[in-house]
């Protein structure tokens, strides 16, 4: 007798509808996985928080995986690209530049605001099929050695009960699904906060983004699709918190004029000014049975070398990737190779954060000098640059 072959889908729980569970989400329904997407936040309110007006970098490595796999058509004509990048060291001589040209590619990587991101995200989902729950307090979780359980309550206290084969937990810094699972994580304090602004140029940015590490921590200008608008990235003591956010306009733009360098003219406006505290956050381990922990469930980092996002992107291609055969054999090794990415990525970020603040002049002399040295070397710089770009 014949016997007749059911191919199932596999099916996925995703946590967090953030930048990193929606795209996973659309990623797993392009492979053809059944997927319900979760979030605490209440899609009645609008987007969830976290898709606000930052300035996003991504790597050209991202960037060409988001056009190989065609998630999001429409969001490429939003990018904006980096054609070329000026570092430099405040009171020290270290100064560096890349050229998209000198690296032969078309951009040395790309700029776009999260909420673009979001919208076109959520415009994707819309299109799918995939239910997508919002408003939901997660309650209990458990699993067996093939199912994942999971039960939430939404506002209006009705209870929700969901089953899948695997779970990947999307949930953020503060993420739920790791403390349930038990997973513990290192949080480090930063003693400085960030300020994003809107800056208008008194000349046009050619696409140029600017990067200076300060004593008091790195400070950036990333190119807006604007040609004389561009995203400020600063970082104060944790200590002047009140008084930076009660320092007027003008005496700001002063200051960013002063610590950014002239490279691209005075900074003439500021506008759409918000506030972040740093924190790094790393999770011990990022799998139990049939769940994963991604993007800053499971790795948070210093936004200021732009890696937080396309590290998730990361995760997300690999999952993509394994998800084709969804062989149980290599989905620990799945694991293994994103925990060891989220290892080197951190400790890159987290030393070009500390690296040029050290309090030592001494160290932060050398770290410039090493700088300096770094436009002499060019297979090196070719390589870090290579890095930046996320290959
Ligand atoms: C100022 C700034 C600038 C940045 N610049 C860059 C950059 O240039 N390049 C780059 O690559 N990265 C950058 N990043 C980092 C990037 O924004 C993050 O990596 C990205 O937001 C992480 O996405 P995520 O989906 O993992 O987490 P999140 O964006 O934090 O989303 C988590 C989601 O989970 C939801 N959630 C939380 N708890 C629960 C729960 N219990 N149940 C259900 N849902 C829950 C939240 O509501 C949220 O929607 C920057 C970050 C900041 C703050």
């Amino acid at each position: 007798m014949d016997a007749t072959h059911l191919i199932q889908p596999q099916s996925a729980l995703i946590i967090g509808a953030g930048p990193v569970g929606a795209l996973l989400a659309l990623s797993l329904h392009q492979r053809g996985w059944q997927v319900t997407l979760i979030e605490q936040h209440d899609f009645a309110q609008g987007l969830p928080k976290s898709y606000d007006s930052r300035q996003l970098a991504l790597t050209a490595g991202s960037v060409d995986w988001l056009k190989q796999t065609q998630l999001l058509p429409e969001l490429l004509a939003e990018l904006t690209p980096i054609l070329s990048i000026h570092s430099s060291s405040q009171d020290n001589f270290g100064t560096t530049s890349m050229t998209h040209t000198e690296m032969k590619v078309p951009a040395l990587g790309y700029t776009l605001s999260q909420q673009t991101l979001g919208q076109h995200l959520f415009a994707a989902l819309a299109k799918t099929n995939i239910p997508l729950v919002g408003g939901i307090n997660l309650q209990t979780l458990s699993q067996t050695t093939t199912q994942v359980s999971l039960s939430g309550v939404d506002h209006e206290n009705k209870q929700h009960h969901w089953q899948a084969n695997y779970l990947f937990a999307a949930d953020g810094a503060h993420s739920w699904i790791r403390q349930k699972l038990g997973i513990d994580s290192q949080t480090r304090h930063y003693p400085h906060n960030l300020l994003t602004a809107i800056a208008t140029l008194a000349q046009a940015h050619h696409n140029l983004a600017i990067e200076r590490f300060t004593v008091q921590g790195p400070a950036a200008l990333l190119p807006m699709q604007d040609k004389q608008q561009s995203k400020v990235v600063y970082c104060y003591p944790t200590e002047d918190d009140e008084q930076v956010k009660a320092t007027p306009t003008a005496v700001m733009i002063d200051t960013l004029n002063h610590q950014l360098g002239r490279q691209l003219g005075n900074i003439t406006q500021l506008e759409a000014v918000q506030h972040y505290q740093l924190v790094e956050i790393r999770a011990h381990s990022i799998q139990q049975g049939h769940c994963l922990l991604m993007g800053n469930a499971a790795h948070t980092q210093h936004p200021v070398a732009g890696q937080g996002l396309n590290l998730g992107i990361r995760d997300i291609t690999a999952v993509y990737d394994w998800a084709q055969d969804a062989d149980q054999a290599s989905w620990f090794a799945l694991a293994e190779q994103r925990q060891q990415d989220h290892k080197h990525t951190m400790n890159f970020t987290h030393g070009l954060v500390t690296l040029f603040s050290h309090p030592s002049k001494l160290v932060r002399t050398a770290a410039s000098a090493g700088m300096g040295l770094l436009a002499f070397a060019r297979p090196l710089k070719h390589r870090i640059t290579r890095i930046a770009m996320g290959y």
